[in-house]
This record gives structure tokens, sequence and C-alpha cells, in this order.
């Protein structure tokens, strides 16, 4: 019997997914390059090795999957990608779908498409999220392609894809790139949501002097409460977590210089080509990269001392309330940026990407999931488009909020502690309810050296000021 879908790489991710749409009942032909892995995977796969499929050439996958046929590519992005495909295309039909399922760039899914001949298979940039753990027993996935390819897959997706209360986080969010570029955004607000939870940590250890024990169990009870969520959950956990080397508590001996695989980046760098504020998920970028300085910090860390800010924050609970309150704001400020960034994409691009639908597909199966993201759901849900903070249910939770985000990022500036992700948040909160900001002297100024011209309140055309009399 031949199998419905296939797959190429047995990676992490691909491994996981093989095992999760084989579990749900359908059977898969599996590739791996390096063929003793095929064979190791399928050793392994236990009682669900009659629903597998294992080839070790690209020509007996095809013979082995049932026309029109699926496959799913889970191989390093990049170039790997161009390499599978190109080498997978002579034993393909034009009715098959190859659904590139890593972590690319959209530009490279839309160049892809473009590619194609009017005799090849169709492709579809299809975003995955969730880790090991999402891959094996239910991820997020976000699809860009054509309806035809969607409705073809879609029952696979949906069987293998995370439930939210039986829905299904599987979901086509748009033409050629737009999935991917969902993937990449979902991945900008990862690092802005990681960024803010590491700044609240590094106030609670460094300002209010607490053990990573006390900080977890704090963690663990905001977990239940309007933080709800996988990232602050797993926080909790890493924080309780021993060294079996040392003894000590494992977030102790953990060097303090966090790695970045570029999506992150690409979300901050798609923002900045948009001309869309994202710089909740920019300065979580810029962390990144300053953690990486770990010699110069060091260095700096002696030629400035501690400047005589370091004290000792006042750690009563109303406080750590506000920390609770505080962190919150700043994430609904990176989520609204992140959404922004979205539909941005989707004007500029034509995607029409469905914000509400987003949203729900992200409440289960991957890293950022939430029942935040349910709030966010209900916000987009007939008012797509329109930025998140000024949503009626947003706006009243920042009216507070917003408050204890500014109390936070004050002391913990006035005790010298970084919180650049939390301060770019309240920043763009602030600028954005203004109705008259500063940008009239900016104007001017640009006027002044460069004979721009400016636009006068409530004139049409452009003017010049009396500058050469202040010469
Ligand atoms: P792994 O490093 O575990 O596996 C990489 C896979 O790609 C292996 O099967 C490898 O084959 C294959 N591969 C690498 N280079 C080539 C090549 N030139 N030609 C053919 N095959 C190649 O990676 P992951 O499973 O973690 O990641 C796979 C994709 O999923 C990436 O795009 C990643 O960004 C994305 N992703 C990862 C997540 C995660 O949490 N890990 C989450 C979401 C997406 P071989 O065994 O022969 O080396």
């Amino acid at each position: 019997q031949q199998a419905d879908i296939g797959l190429i790489g047995l990676g992490v991710m691909g491994a996981n997914l093989a095992l999760n749409i084989a579990e749900n009942g359908y059977r898969v032909a599996v590739f791996n390059r390096t063929v003793a892995k095929t064979r190791e995977f399928y050793e392994e796969a236990g009682s669900l090795k009659g629903q597998i499929i294992p080839c070790e050439t690209l020509e007996d996958l095809a013979k082995n999957i049932r026309a029109p046929r699926p496959i799913i590519l889970m191989v390093k992005a990049g170039e790997a990608v161009d390499e599978q495909v190109a080498a997978l295309k002579p034993f393909l039909a034009k009715e098959d779908i190859i659904i590139d399922a890593g972590n690319a760039n959209f530009h490279d899914t839309v160049r892809r498409l473009a590619e194609l001949g009017p005799n090849d298979p169709t492709f579809v940039g299809m975003g995955v999220s969730g880790g090991e753990e999402g891959a094996r027993h239910g991820p997020s996935i976000m699809v860009g392609g054509t309806p035809e390819s969607y409705a073809r897959i879609e029952p696979v997706l949906t069987a293998i894809s995370a439930k939210y209360h039986g829905e299904s986080c599987s979901a086509l969010l748009g033409p050629d790139g737009a999935g991917h570029f969902v993937k990449t955004i979902h991945n900008g607000i990862e690092y802005a949501d990681m960024q803010m939870i590491a700044e609240v940590y590094g106030v609670l250890r460094d300002g209010l002097g607490l053990t990573p024990e006390a900080i977890g169990r704090i963690f663990e009870k905001w977990n239940n409460g309007p933080l709800n969520s996988y990232l602050i959950e797993i926080t909790a956990k890493v924080l309780a977590a021993t060294d079996k080397k040392t003894g000590e508590p494992a977030v102790d001996v953990i060097l303090d210089s966090a790695g970045q695989k570029g999506t992150g980046r690409w979300a901050a760098i798609e923002a900045q080509m948009l001309g869309i504020p994202a710089t909740g998920i920019e300065a979580a970028v810029a962390a990144r990269s300053i953690s990486s300085l770990v010699k110069e910090r060091s260095e700096a860390s002696k030629a400035y001392g501690d400047l005589g800010t370091a004290k000792l924050l006042d750690g009563g609970q109303a406080f750590i309330d506000a920390l609770e309150e505080g962190l919150l704001a700043g994430k609904i400020a990176a989520y609204a940026q992140g959404f922004d960034v979205m539909a941005g994409a989707s004007k500029e691009h034509g995607w029409n990407i469905p914000l509400a639908t987003t949203a729900r597909i992200w409440r289960a199966g991957c890293i950022i999931r939430s029942q935040f993201l349910d709030q966010i759901a209900a916000a987009f849900e007939g008012r797509e488009g329109k930025n998140l903070l000024l949503a009626p249910a947003f706006v009243e939770r920042m009216k507070t909020g917003s408050q204890s985000l500014r109390k936070i990022v004050a002391e913990a500036a006035l005790a010298g502690l970084p919180t650049p992700a939390l301060a770019a948040a309240l920043g763009y909160f602030d600028s954005f309810r203004q109705a008259r900001g500063t940008a009239n002297l900016i104007q001017a100024q640009r006027d002044f050296f460069g004979a721009h011209g400016f636009k006068r309140i409530g004139e049409e055309g452009d003017f010049h000021g009396p500058w050469s009399e202040a010469n």
C-alpha cells in the first residue's frame, strides 16, 4: 500500500512530524540525506512502523507515495531546500505538491515559486512552530499557498496540528510567502516575549536580590494569572531546576550569551523595510547581540563600576504585582507591533493575512501559545488591520497596565538595571498615544539643512521655513 504523504529530512523536527503523521492514521514515506538516519528512525518507530515506509532514494520515495503526491521538506533552511527541490523534481509530476516546512525566509519562498516551470509541481511555504514536542504531538501550522493546494493537504494538517478547545491550529494564511512571513513574525514576537521575561528576571535577581528558586515560584504563580502561557510556565520550571554537576541552580551555571538562528532578526528587518515600528522585537534582537559581547561587557563593568546606582529595590508585594502587570503591558505593546507588521506586509504583498485567524492558530502548539492570544483573536474579529492598542478591551487593560510598566522601567533605570525591550515597549506606547508628537521639529531640521520642505497644520502643499534669517 502506497503512502498518503512523503517527508524529507529526519532531523529533530522532521522525525517528530513523521511520527505525528503516522500516529494520526496516515501512511508516510520518509527519506533522509544520510541514509543511516532513515534506518535508525524506522527501527525506533515501534508500533508506528506499519504506517512508515523508509526510502533510501528520492526515486524510491516518489514511487512509494500515492499520486498526486504531497511531500513535506523539513530540512535545514536555505540552500538545502533548493538542493532538495532540484533533486526531487525529476521524480515528480505537475499535480504533486512540495511543502517546505522549515524556517524559510519568505523571500526565498516567493523566489522558489517564481522559479517553477509550467510542468513543475506546486510549492507551498509552511511555517511550523512548537519545537520538538509540538512537531510530535501537535504544532501550530501557518500555511502560504493556493486554496487548491491547501484543500488537498488540509485533512492531514488538521489531524497533526495542535488543538485549542478542539479547534485546529492550522490555517491557510495567504498565498506564496504569507505562511513563512507569519512564522517569521511569530518568532520575532517570541524573541520579544522571551527578552521581556528575562528583563523581569533580571529585576527580580539583581534589583530584589532573589534566588532563582524564589523567582521561579513567582513565575509559577503568575502562570495562574493573566500571564498564563507556555513561556512563563517553562521559565518557572527552568528557574526551579538544579545543575546535576554542581548542585547549583541550573540558570546560575549557564553563560549569559544567547544565540540566534536569524528569524527574529528577519522580523526586525522586515518591519524596518515596511516602515512599521516594531521596537520591542528590535530591542530583543539587539539584546541577544549585546549578550554575545561577553568580553566587552566584563571590561565595561570594570570601567564603569555600578555608577552608584546599584541598590536594592522595594520588593514588597505591590512591586511584584507591578512587575506582573507591567510585563503583560509590555507584551501587549510587542504583540501589537508584530500584528501591525503582518498587517503592513499583507497590504504590501496583497496577501490578505487574516489576523484573527493567525492569533487563533497561535493559541496552542506554538512557543508563544497562551490564553492571551484568544483575547487578541477576539480583538481582531471584525476590526482586522487596526492596531491592537486601539481595540477597546486592550485600551482598558493598557490604561492601568502601562502605569505598572512605567513604574518598573523607571525603577529599573534608577537602579541601573537594563530593561531594553520593556522600555522600548513603553516608549512605543507613549509615542503612539501622543496626538501631537515632536516630528514637527524633525521636519523643520530637515528643511533647514536639506530644504526638504514641510507640511503645515491644516494646509495643503509644501512650505519652507524662515531659516535664512536664523542662519
Ligand atoms: P536538524 O538539524 O535536526 O535536522 C536537519 C535536517 O536537514 C536533517 O535531516 C539533515 O539531513 C537535513 N539537511 C541538512 N542539510 C541538507 C542538505 N544540504 N540536503 C539535504 N538534507 C539536508 O534541524 P531541525 O529538525 O531542528 O530543523 C529543520 C527545519 O525546521 C529548519 O528549517 C528549522 O529552522 C525548522 N524549525 C526548527 C524548529 C526547532 O525547534 N528545532 C522549530 C521550527 C522550525 P542529514 O541527517 O543528512 O544531515
